[in-house]
């Protein structure tokens, strides 16, 4: 190790990383330098490996470790420390990053190696957790072709690479033929009713479109220009009151991409064509069952079930939504039967009619403090673990993240994370999110704890008044704590099968949502809220509007969403691409049984869906309902053992952390949940809690 080396931070191999020390000069030198030993030790395993578990799984898992504490602090202070030399250093390096894990993956002798254990005499002694590191390892080259020889090898290629440019395609035809769309309004009688956000988002937009030596536009006096952004759109379908403008951005909004220059109609044809090839390749029947290979759901078929078990209950009060819009409707004088593109605006009138509050309402019973007060209380009260600010000496990007350290019952620290509550615009990213800094894992015999960051975008305390929370942020937060402590409360020393690593993409938001449930249990949502100038808790009506604003249309939500899920599933599945049904058709006959009003013959929807022809979605989509049908099913074993019985949530706490947190990816999701609800997955709970059991 050189002089240089020996000072860069990225290239230590323990501890906390020192996050305050690094630069952005930092990260080329470290990087190479990470990836030069990588691809040597790999190099080296390849030529010497045995097909036993120290001889090749240990140090292939071990050819991580570079990369986690030398690579994984970048990608984190690229989000929340961004600056142009940092950017320029990460861009250079990520697609050597990318190279070197395809490099790991798509090894031949590792490959062979780790299927040669699965077959030999070894693997008996393997423990479950060991055997599940090597089927998934198996599994993921696998699908990526490297099973494949000759003939089939190549086509496996070439179908890649015209469907990674499809895709990209595909998504610029929606950005680009969205961009193209504007509906410029210069009557100011025409912004009637309008929230102030919605002017200035509009006002803005139209400067930032016009072309020079026009007039500038302002909130008050426009002109106002609406494009199919989601936050120009929505709102506007939410306030405006001309009918025919309404009608007009609505019909654009469903026909993105489906004509001219930027018609994704072939390309839709031609990416299910291919992905049928493709996985037909690998010996799947169709690319539904490719996708479930990796996923929790046993196959299409309880996939489809559950589509069923959830429409069912559901379309009887997505009827009865509909029902109440037509006689709000008729009530504000409308005369025309309503059409797709009033149900927002209606919608939005009865809302604000039934419980109307606003965010600026609620924050000042959310001061942060208070919030993660309460949040931390409740996971002590559920898992019997303790957290404890633990701030001192510990290097970070910024003075405002906290340090915390998790210790279990007998007061040995099991893991810790970083808290960065506040915005920064200038240098953060938007959102909040969960990742993980360092897995657990144990090299040369020592066992490294785990560590996550958890990240949100809090308003940052002003003067003596602390961080102020919305409700949707306190949701939030508890949503990623809950990916925290399922990152954190591992008990496998295995990385590749620690925390969240290995979840099945169907199951990982488990723990996320279970957390969630606990913002609307009232002594538990009520008793971490304190008035920041007063100390009242939140009064009961606030509560009770809260709560009812999560039912809230219930039946028509979830039946879009099944719209969307079973179509995707439909054209993996069933859907023949070379036959004379068109894609359109599926869509069309989904959207027929799910809405309560068929969809306009003008709809071509599917050409703006990029979850599943340009995201990771496809044969996919199911998994948002999958993961809230386990997280309810999860809660409603606390709901049936009564939530105020201390005894029973202590329990069950117990039992959620032993299964679902602290084994995590290291088993089957199915067999995780099964240990602790006793039965598989029901759509009960799920069902009861949005109000559309009868
Ligand atoms: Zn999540």
């Amino acid at each position: 190790m050189t002089a240089q080396t020996a000072s860069n931070p990225l290239l230590r191999r323990e501890g906390l990383p020192p996050f305050g020390e690094i630069r952005p000069e930092h990260i080329v030198p470290a990087v190479e330098e990470v990836l030069a030993e990588r691809e040597r030790r790999l190099e080296e395993l390849e030529k010497s490996l045995t097909p036993t578990w120290e001889g090749l799984v240990e140090p292939l898992m071990l050819l991580d470790l570079g990369l986690e504490y030398g690579w994984r602090p970048v990608k984190h202070l690229l989000h929340v420390k961004n600056s142009e030399a940092l950017r320029e250093a990460h861009d250079a390096m990520l697609p050597k990053v990318v190279a070197s894990d395809l490099r790991v993956q798509q090894s031949r002798p590792i490959y062979e190696g780790l299927v040669a254990l699965k077959e030999g005499s070894a693997w008996a002694s393997l423990s479950g957790a060991q055997k599940r590191v090597v089927d998934l390892r198996i599994r993921d080259a696998q699908h990526a072709g490297v099973g494949l020889t000759g003939d089939a090898k190549e086509r496996f290629i070439e179908i890649e690479k015209e469907l990674s440019q499809i895709a990209t395609s595909f998504q610029n035809h929606v950005l680009d033929s969205k961009k193209a769309y504007a509906l410029i309004i210069t009557d100011k009688a025409d912004t009637e009713g309008w929230p102030e956000t919605l002017r200035a988002v509009s006002a803005q937009s139209y400067n930032q479109a016009k072309e020079e030596g026009d007039p500038d536009a302002t909130p008050e006096s426009g002109p106002w220009r609406i494009t199919l952004d989601f936050p120009s759109f929505y709102p506007f379908m939410q306030h405006s009151r001309n009918r025919e403008q309404r009608r007009e951005v609505y019909l654009a909004y469903v026909t993105v991409a489906s004509s001219g220059e930027w018609n994704n109609s072939d390309l839709i044809a031609r990416t299910l064509t291919l992905r049928r090839e493709k996985v037909g390749l690998l010996d799947f029947g169709t690319y539904a069952d490719f996708s479930l290979d990796a996923k929790m759901a046993p196959g299409v078929a309880a996939v489809e079930k559950m589509f069923d078990d959830l429409s069912s209950p559901s379309m009887p009060h997505a009827r009865k939504d509909f029902e109440e819009l037509q006689a709000l409707a008729a009530e504000g004088g409308q005369k025309e039967p309503l059409a797709h593109w009033d149900l927002a605006f209606w919608a939005e009138r009865l809302r604000e009619k039934r419980f109307d509050y606003t965010d600026e309402q609620l924050r000042p019973y959310f001061p942060m403090p208070r919030v993660l007060d309460g949040l931390f209380a409740l996971t002590n009260r559920l898992f019997g673990v303790t957290v404890e600010q633990s701030d001192g000496g510990v290097s970070v990007w910024n003075p405002d993240v906290r340090y915390f350290v998790v210790r279990d019952e007998e007061g040995k620290q099991v893991a810790s994370f970083y808290l960065d509550a506040y915005t920064r615009p200038a240098e953060k990213r938007g959102g909040a999110w969960m990742d993980d800094c360092l897995d657990r894992r144990r090299v040369d015999g020592k066992l490294h704890l785990p560590v996550v960051h958890v990240t949100c975008n809090g308003t940052p305390p002003v003067g003596e008044k602390p961080s102020l929370m919305s409700f949707g942020e306190v949701e939030t937060l508890f949503h990623e704590f809950g990916h925290a402590l399922q990152g954190m409360l591992t008990t496998i020393d295995y990385s590749d099968i620690a925390g969240t690593n290995g979840v099945e993409w169907d199951a990982i938001e488990l723990a996320s949502q279970f957390m969630e449930n606990w913002c609307y249990h009232k002594p538990t949502l009520v008793g971490m809220t304190a008035h920041v100038d007063t100390g009242e808790p939140l009064p009961d009506d606030l509560f009770e509007k809260i709560k009812a604003a999560r039912t809230f249309r219930a039946g028509s939500n979830m039946m879009r969403q099944l719209e969307f899920g079973i179509t995707d599933m439909r054209l993996h599945h069933e859907f023949d691409p070379g036959g004379a049904e068109t894609a359109f058709d599926v869509h069309r006959e989904v959207a027929s049984k799910t809405n309560v009003l068929p969809p306009v013959d003008e709809n071509r929807f599917l050409c703006a869906f990029n979850h599943i022809f340009a995201g990771p979605y496809a044969a996919g989509y199911y998994s948002y309902k999958w993961a809230e049908v386990l997280s309810a099913d999860a809660f409603g074993a606390f709901e049936e053992a009564g939530l105020e019985n201390e005894k029973a949530v202590r329990d069950l706490g117990r039992r959620f952390r032993d299964t679902v947190l602290a084994e995590g990816g290291g088993r089957h999701p199915m067999d995780v949940f099964r240990d602790f609800r006793g039965r598989e997955p029901s759509t009960e709970a799920l069902l009861r809690q949005n109000g559309l059991l009868d």
